[in-house]
This record gives C-alpha cells, structure tokens and sequence, in this order.
C-alpha cells in the first residue's frame, strides 16, 4: 500500500482547494509517513504527545506538525518549540501554559479552540459560555505568545448522519459567533477543523476549512 497515492487520490476526489487536509498518521510508523512525504505531502497530525515528538525528531523537519488529541498542560513545553496548529485547546488554563511555552520559545503558537458538539460525554471542549467568559477576561488579552484561529470538533460516533450534520452546524454556528463578536478585525481567524473518516463529506458540506483523515489514509488503526 502506498500512502503517498492514497492521499493524491483522496486530494483529487474528495478535497476542494479550500480545504486542507491533515493526514492523521497516530499509531503508524514513520515508514509510511516518509512514504507520503516523499510524495510531497507534508501536513500530519497526531493525538499524544510523545509520539508526535518521536515522529518530529526522526523525520524532516518542514514536516507541518498538528497536534490534534487532547493536551495536558504540563506537555505542552514538548512540543511548543515546533508544532503548527494545537487543535485542542479546551481551557483556558491550557491556553495560558501555551502562551507561556510560546514565550519560551519565542515563537507565537497557533490554536484552535475545541468545542464539545457531540452527545457522547468522553469528547472534550469549551462550551460557548466557557469561550466568552475566556475572550471577556482580561488575563486573556494579555496572552501575546497564542494565535487563535479558530475552532475545532469531533461530531457524535454514529450512523445517524442528521445528527452529525447538526453537530457541524452547531460549530459552524459557534466560529460564525465569535468571529462576530471577538475577532472581525482578524483575518486569520478562518479556520473550522472537523470532520474524519466517517464524517467529512458531511463536515465539508457544512463548511470544514480542515479535515482530520486517518483511517482512509493509512489503513485502519489496531488501537486508537
Ligand atoms: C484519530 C483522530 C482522527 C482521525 O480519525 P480517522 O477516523 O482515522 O480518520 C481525527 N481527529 C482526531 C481528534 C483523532 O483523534
């Protein structure tokens, strides 16, 4: 299996230009990430910590990195001085320790803010209430070292796909929100990261900017 020729085939059939594709290579050895790399590709995300900081320094480093799982605060000093976008930041107390590693690093990180759409309860994120009292704050305006650009969710695991469709509406509805009220003088805030496997034909329709391709790309995984 060439990973390489899955993505080119995924980008022609099922990518529009406006939308970027981060190839989800957790669990996968740096043989098939190398693999796509060699074919061009250059956008991969991944889940833990330690794994995506193995995988950085094994591998060429015009790798754009995306750390797309779930972030504990007392990590974030590991992959602060290289990563490209942090997908989940669902707290503020999270955001602050990333300002603070991107000062150390002198480098301004770039994030999104995760919100829960989905029913299951085991998904992480902000609610709206959480996010306005965060971008009311006042300790959130002195945060110099983050650039947020916008929002990130996982829709419900299942088959019913109005459900999901109504979950992206929810985050499209969530972005529009806060683009209205905390960022219409920020250009780069235009991102909307949702949609997987399962999901993003849905998430596209309802106005993904990015989506997050496992599965499809790499093969199915033995473990999550
Ligand atoms: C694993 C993972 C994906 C990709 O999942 P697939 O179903 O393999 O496409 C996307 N987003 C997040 C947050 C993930 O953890």
């Amino acid at each position: 299996m060439s990973v390489a020729k899955n993505i080119q085939d995924f980008l022609a059939q099922h990518v529009p230009n406006n939308v970027k594709l981060v190839a989800v290579s957790k669990t996968k050895p740096t043989a098939d990430i190398m693999d796509a790399y060699e074919g061009g590709y250059k956008v991969f995300g991944e889940n833990k910590v330690q794994e995506l900081v193995d995988k950085y320094e094994e591998l060429p480093k015009d790798i754009e990195w995306h750390m797309i799982g779930h972030m504990q605060s007392n990590k974030v000093k590991y992959i602060a001085p290289f990563v490209h976008l942090i997908h989940g930041v669902d707290k503020f107390k999270l955001l602050k320790v990333i300002n603070k590693e991107g000062k150390k690093n002198d480098r301004v990180v770039n994030c999104l803010l995760q919100f829960h759409i989905a029913e299951e309860e085991t998904k992480f994120g902000l609610d709206l209430d959480e996010a306005h009292q965060m971008l009311n704050s006042e300790a959130y305006k002195e945060l110099t070292h983050v650039n947020i650009m916008g929002v990130m969710g996982m829709a419900t695991f299942t088959e019913d796909e109005e459900k999901v469709r109504k979950e992206f509406k929810k985050l499209n509805a969530i972005f529009s929100e806060l683009k209205e009220n905390y960022f219409t003088e920020k250009q780069d805030f235009n991102q909307i990261s949702m949609g997987m496997s399962n999901d993003y034909k849905i998430a596209i329709e309802e106005g993904a900017t990015m989506i997050r391709i496992g599965s499809l790309l790499f093969g199915p995984r033995n473990y999550q």
